[in-house]
């Protein structure tokens, strides 16, 4: 029993065979573009039947509007009660499963996931704009997250355990037990490896699911549902609804019958969610949400470090990442040299189709977040100036996708909008400290606590940054990403403060435990 992060890029870096990489991945995007039609319509699945609902949205890909990736079946009222009944009906028997029998069913689907990740992944750059290596790692952490929660399960024995206390004539047992039906609403950023996740976690505990893909991504969830109900799970364990959150959300919340509700998202819609279901009964809430997160780079910082860090923190998905880094505080004396090296870094990147081998960055993940570019990068260079990028790129084929500079902007004040909203967008605040206490109070100064990081070369300032810094994931003297990159099994995945209501992190040693409730039992014979 062991678990191994996926990796597949790294894999064929590592043996010589990134050429292959390539070659498999455009063979991929080359039959996708041939199935590529406005006739594709994708239905709704409940008890493992397929639902083409009457009414459907069109669906795009960010790349270029003009691609129709399909038409989304809208769940009607009548049908999300259908799940919801299905799914409580079916929940007697799949919380008596052993769970043995449940991780074999997973652990199947994992090897269909594993033998399609280049498809898979070809459809994920296509409906969310992620360049190829990071829409494989996106399938690579889908796979990863059933591997650990199925490994995690199993190490725990499925959560049975002896009470600390013996007695020769009472046993004492601590034994964990599923809730019910749980209701899942998923993000467009990571399309497989959240909505996967969240969805096996409740599964191999024994819980059941309606889960909604966010609207910009609906299509990889679908293709990932095939799968898992492929594989065995049974009638109306799995359900999966598509259509406006905004509905869905509310006839979820306010069902009784669904007894958990799990949400990754933003910070408005979490609370909502928190303040909704509150009238309706008392239920967990597990809510994942955004952050502003600040890096530290000091004095005695490896700046070459620093710089490639922040790159890649703050721009790789075009800053779609809750996890991306949106503020840096520099030491005064390195302020300058870090700005310089972190321009010319900035310089290199190529945005473009992420279709293509060499796209570093891709487009945005629709208009709203477009005209929110615009809005901000307008008050950036009211409120403060704007060192690099701003603007919207609208070159060639471009001009059909939500394209935008990645942007530096810098003397923005910390009272501003600008540092304190989450913007979800590739633009970064780099204003200078002087006094290393101050730099983590401002750090520390958000109603966010989701990932941070620091690169020092003193022992002392990292001990006083791992002891006052208010994130649940934070990094030091990390080049391959300052405040992004978690990986399933390495780094648990979760916020403090508005960034979450649970505080256990995702592919971590308790998130599985939240699916569960306690019943102590205690036997005589
Ligand atoms: P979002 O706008 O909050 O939407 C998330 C999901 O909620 C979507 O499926 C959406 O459906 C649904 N939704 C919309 N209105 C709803 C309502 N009233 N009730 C219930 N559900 C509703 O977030 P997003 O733009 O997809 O993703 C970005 C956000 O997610 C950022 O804030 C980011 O920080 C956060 N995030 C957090 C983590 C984490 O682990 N902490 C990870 C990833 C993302 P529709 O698409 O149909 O509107």
């Amino acid at each position: 029993m062991k678990f191994v992060n996926e990796q597949t890029y790294e894999n064929f870096f590592h043996t010589n065979r990134e050429s292959e990489f390539h070659k498999k991945f455009e063979i991929e995007i080359s039959s996708l573009k041939k199935q590529l039609s406005d006739e594709n319509i994708y239905p709704i699945m409940i008890e493992n039947k397929k639902i083409f609902s009457k009414t459907k949205f069109k669906h795009v890909s960010p790349i270029d509007k003009r691609i129709i990736l399909g038409y989304i079946s809208i769940a009607s009222d009548k049908e999300i009660k259908k799940a919801v009944k299905s799914s409580d009906i079916a929940f007697k028997k799949w919380a008596l499963l052993d769970y043995m029998k449940r991780i074999a069913i997973l652990k199947k689907a994992v090897i269909e996931i594993r033998n399609r990740k280049f498809e898979l992944s070809a459809l994920l750059t296509f409906e969310n704009g992620k360049n190829r290596y990071e829409a494989m790692a996106d399938i690579d952490e889908a796979i990863d997250f059933i591997n650990y929660y199925c490994f995690e399960m199993e190490f725990n024995n499925g959560f049975v355990s002896n009470n600390y206390v013996k007695n020769e004539k009472e046993q004492y047992l601590s034994v964990m037990k599923p809730y019910g039906v749980w209701g899942i609403i998923s993000p467009f950023n990571f399309p497989a490896a959240i909505f996967v996740g969240m969805t096996t976690g409740a599964l191999v505990t024994g819980n059941t699911v309606i889960v909604k893909p966010a609207s910009n991504t609906p299509i990889i969830g679908y293709k990932i549902i095939e799968i898992l109900v492929k594989a065995g799970i049974p009638p109306g364990v799995l359900n999966f609804v598509t259509g406006s959150g905004k509905s869905i959300g509310k006839l979820l919340v306010g069902n009784r019958s669904v007894a958990g509700i799990l949400f990754t998202g933003s910070k408005e819609i979490g609370s909502q969610i928190v303040r909704d279901s509150s009238k309706i009964t008392l239920r967990p809430i597990i809510a994942e949400l955004g952050g502003k997160n600040p890096v530290i780079v000091t004095g005695t910082a490896n700046l070459d470090k620093a710089v490639n860090g922040v790159t890649k923190a703050a721009f790789s998905y075009s800053g779609q990442k809750c996890s991306a880094c949106s503020r840096v505080y520099v030491h005064k004396k390195v302020k300058n040299e870090f700005l310089t090296k972190l321009i010319k870094n900035v310089e290199n990147l190529n945005i473009s189709n992420p279709v293509n081998e060499e796209s570093d960055i891709g487009p945005l993940i629709n208009k709203d977040a477009y005209q929110k570019y615009k809005q901000f990068t307008k008050i950036a260079s009211k409120k403060g100036k704007i060192l690099f990028g701003g603007s919207i790129i609208q070159d060639g084929e471009l001009e059909y996708g939500y394209y935008v500079e990645p942007t530096i902007v810098t003397n923005i004040s910390e009272k501003s909008s600008l540092a304190k909203k989450e913007l979800f967008l590739p633009l970064v605040i780099v204003n200078e400290y002087k006094n290393f206490e101050n730099a983590i109070k401002m750090a520390n100064r958000s109603e966010f606590g989701l990932t941070a990081g620091i690169y020092s070369n003193d022992q002392r300032e990292i001990d006083f940054f791992l002891q006052h810094i208010e994130s649940g994931v934070v990094y030091v003297n990390r080049a391959k990403g300052a405040t992004t990159g978690a990986m399933v099994g390495q780094q648990s995945f979760g916020g403090w403060k508005n960034s979450g209501t649970s505080g256990k992190g995702t592919g971590g040693k308790y998130y599985l435990s939240q699916f569960m409730r306690e019943q102590s039992q205690t036997i005589l014979s």
